[in-house]
């Protein structure tokens, strides 16, 4: 155990039942969950808020019907948000519908775009009412406790840099990709590197766009993602792995007239881009950990496998990896600490999912992002996935994997205490 009379000792030890470290999507379903089915637990999040541009803005069907199941549905849908029915590949031969969900048996046939902030706001204020739920905002975990070869809880320093200690029967890494407990724990994510990276930013919707839904425009070697948010457009300027050096040494004017020249009724406000702060990088990775857990803990999220951004599904796999969690360790959390057989449960319910998407995002990464991005190509989309997606009922498979994922998730009820 930490030695309390050592120089940087704790100014205060709590305990509860499971320390969760990170406030992200997968942390804050979690912890809302546990809480709710009467289990003590506290959230520790390094930020002193939730407001995270371009960091995951999707909320698919499957976490709508999670939410709904919650009780949260109305008062998410009252917040501003969009609807993504469709996702469109644009080519210079043509359109394409990649996924349409509005075919699919759901009463949420559509992604919903709401600023990842406001979903959780939603889910912390809803945690709040019980009294079993405790957050911590600008606790920022840097060790972890450890006692007889198992983990009991984390230390924190808080805004003051004062030291706390959090034990915890079980303690959850919901601290996203490059996350410091996994570090903390010796344990190390493989992976590979897809070929890009994405450059994210904003720019005006008008009430004239034809446009709407997802849509994907590759032409001329530029490969650009165009999202509808209701009352603006968010875009994914994808670009070569690694060369966001050279994207941005070529300027800005070169990055607007690549813009429009692959989505060419844009040009009519490219100039509103006109401050590298105005855009964000993400450094696409797909990794995964071999082992989920450890005794004590267990990983949940981007922390156990950060996704391509292929679908935009990182925060609705974060989120199922949550609720599986709920659904398995709720019963053993009441009674004390899980073993290391119903940490390992949580690993072998989810892994299997997370393989196959990770597969699915390879091989469009390999089959329509690499080529889209190679300038001077006659970009076509390759002939099988042309004629599957003609196919009744195989041209359904896209929208309910993006919608649902190879494996639905659904909250278990938990017996009564
Ligand atoms: C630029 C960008 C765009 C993206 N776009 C999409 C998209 O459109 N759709 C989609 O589904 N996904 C998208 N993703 C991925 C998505 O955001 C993640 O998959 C999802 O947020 C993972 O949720 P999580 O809860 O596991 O981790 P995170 O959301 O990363 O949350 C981790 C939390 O842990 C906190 N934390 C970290 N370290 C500590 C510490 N030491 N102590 C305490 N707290 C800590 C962080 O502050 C953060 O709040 C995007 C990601 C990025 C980076």
């Amino acid at each position: 155990m930490t030695d309390p009379a050592s120089s940087d000792s704790p100014v205060s030890v709590t305990e509860t039942r499971c320390a969760i470290v990170g406030a992200g999507p997968a942390g804050a379903i979690l912890a809302l969950l546990l809480a709710r089915a009467g289990v003590e637990v506290a959230l520790l999040e390094s930020h002193a808020d939730f407001d995270r541009d371009f960091r995951g803005d999707t909320i698919h069907p499957a976490t709508l019907e999670l939410l709904a199941a919650l009780g949260l549905s109305e008062r998410l849908h009252e917040l501003p948000h969009g609807k993504l029915r469709t996702m469109r590949i644009l080519t210079p031969t043509g359109s394409v519908t990649l996924a349409d969900l509005s075919r699919l048996r759901t009463p949420f046939p559509y992604v919903m775009t709401l600023p990842q902030v406001k979903l959780l706001e939603l889910l912390v204020a809803e945690a709040g009412k019980s009294p079993n739920f405790q957050l911590r905002m600008q606790a920022n975990v840097q060790r972890l406790v450890e006692a007889d070869g198992e983990v009991r809880g984390v230390r924190y320093r808080d805004a003051d840099n004062a030291w706390h200690e959090v034990r915890a029967e079980l303690t959850v890494a919901a601290d996203g990709r490059f996350s410091k407990v996994r570090h903390l724990a010796g344990i190390e994510p493989k992976g590979t590197a897809p070929p890009m990276d994405v450059v994210w930013f904003r720019l005006p919707k008008r009430a004239t766009d034809e446009a709407h839904g997802a849509e994907i425009c590759v032409s001329g070697g530029h490969f650009v993602v165009l999202l509808d948010r209701g009352d603006e457009w968010q875009i994914g300027y994808v670009i070569l792995k690694g060369t966001f050096a050279a994207v941005r040494s070529a300027g800005l004017p070169e990055l607007r007239k690549g813009l429009a020249s692959t989505v060419p009724w844009l040009a009519d406000r490219v100039e509103v881009l006109q401050d590298w702060k105005q855009v964000a990088v993400l450094n696409v990775e797909s990794t995964r950990v071999d082992c989920w857990h450890k005794p004590g803990l267990l990983l949940i999220g981007d922390a156990a496998h950060a996704m391509s951004p292929v679908g935009g599904v990182g925060i609705n796999v974060a989120i199922q990896d949550a609720v599986a969690a709920a659904n398995l360790l709720t019963v053993p959390l009441r009674r004390g600490r899980p073993s290391d057989d119903e940490l390992a449960a949580v690993q072998r319910t989810r892994e299997p999912a997370v393989k196959a998407i990770q597969r699915v995002q390879k091989l469009l990464q390999e089959t329509i992002a690499k080529p889209g991005l190679t300038a001077g190509s006659e970009f076509r989309l390759p002939l099988p996935l042309r004629l599957a997606l003609k196919i009744p009922g195989i041209r359904n498979i896209p929208g309910y994997m993006m919608a649902f994922g190879p494996h639905r998730v659904r909250l278990q009820e938990q017996p009564a205490r």
